[in-house]
């Protein structure tokens, strides 16, 4: 087996070479990708039940369809976006070509966590193949089961003179994060992404962090409380709740929170039955680890739906906690499961200012009968990502960059976001070989005449209008 330096070196010659630039080498890729979605999608879901008891039905549309997605779009679309962009001149480079040439980094790692671990490592996969990069990726080594047939199978599927899946856990990525990468996208905890951002820091490698937080969930008192409910309960219990722009808690007046328990509770149950446990369509924790804090969170506060919990099935009831202070853990940490808290404020002000004290989250909800409500809270908040009168929606559209702004991360992706992010943007000016009687104009001897002359042609008219 080949050792970590000599995989990493032999990706670096692949690059160095150019393999991976031509539009046909890097739609091969794709197609590879897409044989193994396709070929092993049985496989994918097995693996997914066994870490997650995912039901096929998230599989298939939060993991499976989305990867399908991403790499027909990116198959689609990858000649267009792969072209020079063509730039606006001024008068002093109208007889040049300015244009924006989109090319590889070189050779990027990627790191995934183990909620979404098929979509969270193919999506980013699919942009960095598309822009043409060599790739390690680091699945988690959390869930196991999919973390095995990203190792044993996907690479059968690539060129793996430019792809390698390497495994291991903090230690063995840490070590990892010593070299030096073209670029570094890493999805997972703020914890570990200082880690990863300090270690790239080292060799000045560029990053996109794809972090985590706690999206917040207003409710208004005019909207139809099942609607609410049923909304908030799918986005908020689907995959357990480990979704990282799941919405982590509501805030509402007291009044709206009256309406909402009977109706939370009537989604619950119509979900997932009288006995969640039993349901096939409700996941399980991840982990021992994560099973025993989120035990813990459950002593915040006071339980009005659900709260029970089975360590050896690492099964925990969708469940919704009242009278929860904000300086419990509950409401200091990120939730990351199928415990939903419900905080109340005096008016929309209130609730604002709530949002704004804290850390900007990856997603953030508002729900009104009013569309004024909802812009307002847009307007006067900042998240990643926004959606009125629904849950994670937004993310679910290509046509959206997808990604966290201060504490909640930096970078986006899907779509074209995605190879734009994995791309490096060369600013290229080519000027003809002649014409010196006109360029030397700006020589000196300087003059007061040459530098209005200069001033004016060098003036940004913001238009690609050609003189010639
Ligand atoms: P994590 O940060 O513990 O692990 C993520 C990856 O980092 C894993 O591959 C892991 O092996 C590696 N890692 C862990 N410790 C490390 C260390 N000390 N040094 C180097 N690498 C290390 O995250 P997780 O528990 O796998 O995932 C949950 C977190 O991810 C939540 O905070 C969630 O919000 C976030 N998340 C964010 C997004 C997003 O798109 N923004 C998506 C999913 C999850």
């Amino acid at each position: 087996m080949d050792s970590l330096e000599d995989t990493l070196q032999r990706l670096r010659d692949t690059f160095r070479a150019g393999r991976t630039r031509p539009a046909e080498f890097r739609a091969a890729q794709l197609k590879g990708l897409s044989r193994f979605l396709r070929d092993n999608k049985q496989l994918l879901q097995e693996a997914l039940a066994e870490d997650l008891h995912k039901s096929p039905f998230e599989s298939e549309m939060s993991e499976i369809s989305i990867g399908q997605g991403e790499i027909d779009k990116a198959l689609r679309n990858l000649r267009a976006w792969m072209k020079d962009e063509k730039v606006s001149k001024n008068l002093a480079t109208q007889l040049d070509s300015a244009f924006i040439r989109k090319e590889p980094f070189g050779l990027v790692l990627i790191i995934a966590p183990w909620n979404y671990p098929v979509n969270l490592t193919l999506v980013p996969l699919v942009g960095a193949l598309a822009a043409g990069n060599c790739v390690v990726l680091k699945p988690s080594e959390i869930s196991k089961g999919t973390e095995k047939v990203l190792a044993e199978v996907l690479p059968r599927y690539l060129d793996q003179s430019c792809f390698a899946v390497l495994l291991g856990g903090p230690e063995e990525t840490g070590r990892l994060l010593e070299h030096r990468f073209d670029y570094i996208f890493f999805t997972g905890s703020p914890r570990v992404g200082r880690i990863v951002m300090t270690a790239a820091a080292k060799h000045l490698t560029p990053v996109t962090l794809e972090l985590g937080g706690k999206n917040p969930c207003y409710v208004d008192n005019s909207c139809d409380p099942q609607t609410v409910a049923n909304r908030v309960a799918f986005f908020r219990y689907f995959n357990a709740g480990q979704t990282c722009v799941a919405p982590d808690y509501v805030l509402c007046s007291p009044a709206t929170r009256e309406r909402l328990l009977p109706a939370l509770q009537r989604a619950i149950t119509r979900f997932f039955g009288e006995d969640p446990q039993r349901s096939p369509n409700l996941g399980r924790i991840i982990s021992e680890k994560q099973f025993g804090r989120l035990q813990g969170l459950l002593g915040c506060g006071r339980v009005a739906i659900g709260g029970q919990s089975d360590e050896g099935d690492r099964y925990i009831a969708p469940t919704v906690l009242v009278d929860v202070k904000e300086t419990e853990p509950v409401m200091q940490e990120e939730i990351f499961g199928p415990i939903l808290p419900i905080v109340t404020v005096g008016s929309l002000d209130e609730a604002i200012e709530f949002i704004n004290r804290r850390e900007k989250p990856l997603a953030l909800y508002a729900f009104s009968s009013s569309s004024r409500v909802v812009r307002r809270v847009l307007a006067c908040t900042s998240s990643g990502g926004f959606c009125g009168n629904d849950g994670f929606m937004h993310m679910t559209l290509a046509s959206l960059p997808f990604g966290g702004v201060g504490a909640s991360g930096m970078g986006s992706y899907h779509g074209k976001f995605s190879f734009d992010t994995f791309s490096h943007h060369r600013a290229c000016l080519l000027r003809p070989p002649g014409l010196e009687k006109i360029y030397s104009l700006r020589y000196p001897p300087y003059s007061p005449g040459k530098l209005r002359l200069l001033l004016v042609a060098m003036e940004d008219r913001g238009c690609s209008c050609t003189l010639l």
